[in-house]
């Protein structure tokens, strides 16, 4: 029975990386069928094979191995490469008369949806106590919205309406409207605040139009002091959503109220938009967030680091800010990995098992520098000619830009020891392995072969 084995407690990790992969799952199944279905289920213990969750009944149980284990299953193996099942006990305490009819699944099925319904009610979003303006890291590439951002937190009256943010997923959009959001509550507890993704506001919408209560609906959302509405893309191709939102937000900038936005794209690249609504959100001030920078992410990886008291090594820290650069949620997505496999397998995170960790995701951010790169740059910072390189010459200053070059090459790509030796005039693995060792020896006692490498290695970032 899975009920003895479930009595150590969750590692707030292995809670964080469960969060991580509900937001994925969220994406993957939508907002309804997550709710349903995976929201309820509880995250009881992990070991390096299996993961143990309760859940609320037998019904639900039985419905979520059908229908989602797979799913669940993929993202933990990210983490977890051995993990061969997921098992689901049923929380007795919480076992309601569904157990009962639970061979009548129809009826269950209706009976979960209702009974969720219920925390639908609430027109705004819960905030993630996490996205603060203390926790955002700021950088070239997002000052100019977080200055904004701040700038809407801090005054009393509309200063740019609507305040429009927009850049890539995972850049931050989302953490800088829960940071104003958290700031009004803190400075001004009474005014009204509601947050809630482009979503959910249709939703809100279409619920009210079906139960005729429209007016409540217009009431609730034309009574606020500030409205920001995320990922309003969502809403592209939907008219009579448009429609609504359009007159929303019409009502509220005439009444003096602050309206933000974020989304994917500048309002003008909005597609299957209403011109004069795309024309309306560009009135205010249109703030991007731009791509990541190597600073941008180490910086973010240092804070977060930090938050959770963790000690990572610089080596590792730099590898993932040089190689991770599709956006941020990945990066943390990374960091915490790395970390969930340290604790779980009890050994020190290095390079190495950084790069056997998150093979996957090195894969998918590849920036495609060849080892050709590599050695070309390597040879004309220390003016050596390639066939010297790659020849078998043992003078210092041949062999030093070698290993260099063999080094870099382990680093900044995802070929294999063997690999990187054939494409250095067929030299073995050990070889490989020896150059690595050697060049990481060095960076530890010479500053200046250290800076030398960080130089080389930046300008192959460029
Ligand atoms: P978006 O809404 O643009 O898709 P999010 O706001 O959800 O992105 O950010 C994704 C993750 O990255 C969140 O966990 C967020 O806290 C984190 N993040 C984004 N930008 C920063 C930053 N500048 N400093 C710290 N964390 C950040
Ligand atoms: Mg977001």
């Amino acid at each position: 029975m899975i009920t003895q084995q479930i009595s150590e407690t969750v590692h707030p990790l292995l809670t964080e990386q469960w969060r991580l992969i509900c937001e994925k799952l969220t994406q993957d199944l939508g907002d309804a069928a997550f709710k349903s279905w995976i929201k309820p289920l509880e995250l009881i213990s992990v070991n390096d094979e299996s993961i143990f969750f309760n859940a609320p009944s037998r019904f639900m149980k039985d419905w979520i191995l059908a229908h989602y284990s797979e799913n669940i299953q993929k993202y933990w193996k990210e983490v977890l490469p051995n993990l061969k099942k997921i098992e689901i006990g049923v929380n007795a305490s919480k076992t309601s008369y569904l157990e009962v009819i639970s061979e009548d699944s129809a009826q269950g099925v209706d009976e979960i949806i209702e009974g969720i319904d219920d925390n639908r009610e609430d027109m705004s979003a819960a905030l993630d106590s996490r996205f603060t303006f203390e926790n955002f890291v700021v950088g070239k590439p997002n000052e100019l919205a977080y200055a904004a951002a701040l700038r809407v937190a801090e005054s009393d009256t509309p200063l740019f309406n609507p305040l429009f943010l927009y850049g890539g997923v995972g850049l931050g959009k989302t953490h800088l409207m829960h940071a104003i959001a958290w700031h009004i509550k803190k400075t001004h507890p009474t005014r009204k605040v509601i947050y809630l993704s482009a979503e959910k506001f249709m939703y809100q919408f279409i619920r009210a139009l079906r139960f005729k209560d429209t007016v409540a609906f217009k009431d609730e959302f034309r009574n606020v002091d500030v409205l920001m509405i995320d990922d309003v893309q969502f809403i592209s191709g939907k008219d009579t959503t448009q429609e609504e939102f359009f007159h929303t937000f019409n009502a509220l900038v005439d009444n003096n109220r602050q309206v933000i936005i974020s989304a994917d794209k500048s309002p003008a690249d909005l597609e299957k938009m209403e011109e004069r609504l795309k024309s309306r959100l560009g009135w205010g001030l249109v703030a991007d967030i731009h791509p990541t920078t190597y600073e941008l992410r180490l910086g973010i990886l240092q804070a977060k680091a930090d938050a959770l008291g963790l000690k990572i090594p610089k080596d590792v820290m730099e590898f993932l800010a040089f190689r991770i650069i599709s956006n941020i949620r990945e990066l943390e997505g990374a960091l915490n990995r790395i970390v969930a496999h340290a604790t779980l397998v009890g050994r020190n995170i290095s390079i190495d098992t950084t790069q056997e960790v998150l093979r996957d995701l090195l894969r998918s951010n590849d920036r495609r520098i060849t080892i050709e790169d590599i050695q070309k740059r390597v040879c004309e910072f220390y003016n050596i000619k390639i066939s010297d390189l790659l020849s078998s010459r043992r003078l210092q200053n041949i062999a030093r830009p070698r290993q260099i070059a063999i080094y870099l090459s382990k680093l900044l790509t995802s070929k294999s020891l063997p690999e990187i030796g054939r494409k250095f005039g067929g030299r073995d693995h050990t070889t490989v392995l020896h150059s690595v060792r050697k060049v990481q020896e060095f960076c530890q006692s010479d500053r200046e072969f250290a800076n030398d490498i960080d130089i080389l290695r930046r300008s192959l970032e460029a």
